[in-house]
């Protein structure tokens, strides 16, 4: 209990509001020492095997498999014999009958996958809680419903599964991207073979025994760990039809180098350098907490993250005031503590990453702010960051940082917000916020992303579609416009 003073004889207050800790136990985890290869509904067990760790205190969690290149083979062949099986042939209610299982087990499940989401990734506990698995249990319900009515989807064009799909995901949303990659596969009647991020293998492999609890039929999803060496051998598999990746834009670039000329359908969803644009008639109070969500939420390992502020002139000075001493408040720390708001960075290299490009910042001459913040002294930790002063031409303002990083800039009028956003190669989200309904959807129409958000950032819905334009990818996740990508047309 918070001791209580008495001032001026007014109502008691409390002297001093740090909260107690409260950390989520591990106990509702089980984990294996070693975990093996899910292909063809069996554990196969690897040849070659890596640990896989804690990044908050870089602690061995299991050691999981390296999948090799036959690994790989064996679980195409398993897509593809599962496939032909009769996966591809029955009817789509009856798939939708799986989705929905696997929706509600997740559900019943979530408290052990959001503690081990958080374990193995480093995201606070109330994001993996509130945020990755209601999303991920949404999209296998959503896509679900549509598994009977593809033809209504699409009139006319006599929708078919493409076959095996090869599905490459990063670790900054393990199940969520988990589940936006399966969901719509499976409702098309196809099947998967899946590799999650090498840092965040141990929510898919416990999504294994997820589709055994639900008896789907063996090799109709495979999951296949291991680092980029396993992705490069699946996405070069001769007998995979479609390619769906998530990931950097450099990875991403060169999938599409190699898949050039192939029968291969191949969906990239790659970086992003979104502009938060915050007009003086926003709601300031509002318009914080949307840009503190933007950019610290996930600690900024986000692709759509709102990691370029642009801020009205006229209201520059009291809006950086308040998001300062905003950023104040953020807790930083354990990601199991229910009040832990920005957890530990994914691995050492992404530290690095951000070290880096801050230095770069600092360097080119933008004025940096860090809130006093105290640090575990074992893992991987970033402060949550902001820089003003920052110039177009900086790296800050250029690259994808990945981190709990935000880089201001400013501007005078709805024109030059409108050229500084654009101002990216690439383009796949962007906020604008102000009172008028009419300059948001002006705003929308001049902004080139993918995703606008108004007066909000970083909502996502299984309804609505997901994905960016120039490099930032192409192809569309989420909504009807996600089972196309699962789909040919007769
Ligand atoms: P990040 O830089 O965010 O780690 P990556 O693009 O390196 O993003 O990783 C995203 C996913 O792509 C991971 O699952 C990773 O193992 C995989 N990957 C990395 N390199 C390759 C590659 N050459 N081919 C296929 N997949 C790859």
């Amino acid at each position: 209990m918070a001791e209580l003073e008495r001032k001026r004889g007014g109502a008691p207050v409390a002297a001093d509001w740090t909260y107690a800790p409260a950390p989520e136990s591990r106990d509702v985890v089980q984990l294996r020492d070693r975990y093996g290869l899910f292909v063809g509904g069996e554990w196969l067990e690897p040849r070659e095997t890596y640990t896989t760790i804690s990044p908050a205190d870089e602690s061995a969690l299991a050691e999981v498999g390296q999948a090799t290149p036959e690994e790989v083979d064996a679980a195409v062949r398993a897509a593809r014999k599962a496939f032909d099986d009769g996966w591809s042939a029955l009817p789509g209610a009856e798939r939708a009958k799986y989705l929905f299982r696997i929706a509600r087990v997740l559900q019943e499940r979530s408290r052990e996958f959001a503690v081990l989401e958080s374990l193995n990734g480093g995201k606070p506990i109330k994001e993996s809680r509130d945020v990755d698995l209601p999303l991920a249990a949404a999209h296998f319900f959503y896509y679900a419903g549509w598994a009977d009515k593809l033809e209504y989807a699409f009139p006319n064009r006599r929708p078919k599964p493409v076959g095996v799909a090869g599905q490459i995901i990063p670790w900054n949303f393990p199940l969520l991207m988990l589940a936006w990659k399966i969901a719509p596969a499976l409702a098309c009647g196809n099947t998967v073979v899946l590799k999650p991020a090498e840092t965040t293998p141990l929510t898919a492999l416990l999504f294994c025994d997820v589709l055994r609890q639900v008896e789907l039929p063996p090799g109709v999803v495979n999951i296949v760990t291991g680092d980029g060496r396993t992705g490069a051998a699946l996405v070069e598999h001769e007998d995979v039809d479609k390619i769906a990746f998530t990931g950097s834009t450099e990875v991403g670039k060169a999938i599409q180098r190699q898949l050039a000329g192939t029968r291969k359908k191949l969906t990239l969803e790659l970086g992003g350098k979104a502009a938060n644009v915050i007009f003086d008639d926003a709601a300031l109070d509002q318009a914080v907490e949307g840009i503190v969500n933007g950019i610290y939420f996930n600690q900024g390992h986000v692709c759509c993250a709102g990691s370029r502020l642009l801020v009205q002139e006229s209201i520059y000075e009291p809006l950086i005031q308040k998001l300062k001493r905003r950023l104040q408040t953020l807790r930083v720390g354990d990601p199991l503590d229910k009040n832990t708001d920005v957890g530990a960075i994914n691995s050492r290299m992404q530290l690095d990453k951000i070290t880096e490009l801050v230095r770069s910042g600092e360097e080119e001459g933008a004025e940096i702010y860090q809130p006093p913040c105290r640090l575990p002294e074992k893992g991987y930790w970033f402060v949550p960051t902001v820089f003003t002063n920052v110039a177009q031409s900086y790296r800050i303002a250029q690259e994808e940082i990945f981190g709990p990083v935000l880089s201001v800039l400013t501007f005078r009028t709805p024109d030059e917000a409108v050229e500084k956003a654009n101002n990216t190669m690439y383009g796949l989200s962007a906020g604008v916020w102000t009172e008028k309904g009419s300059r948001i959807l002006s705003m929308a129409e001049r902004l080139r992303a993918g995703v606008v958000w108004a007066n909000t950032f970083n909502r996502f819905d299984p309804t609505s579609p997901f994905g960016g334009y120039r490099e930032s990818g192409f192809g569309r996740e989420g909504g009807r416009h996600g089972l196309e990508p699962y789909l040919v047309f007769e």
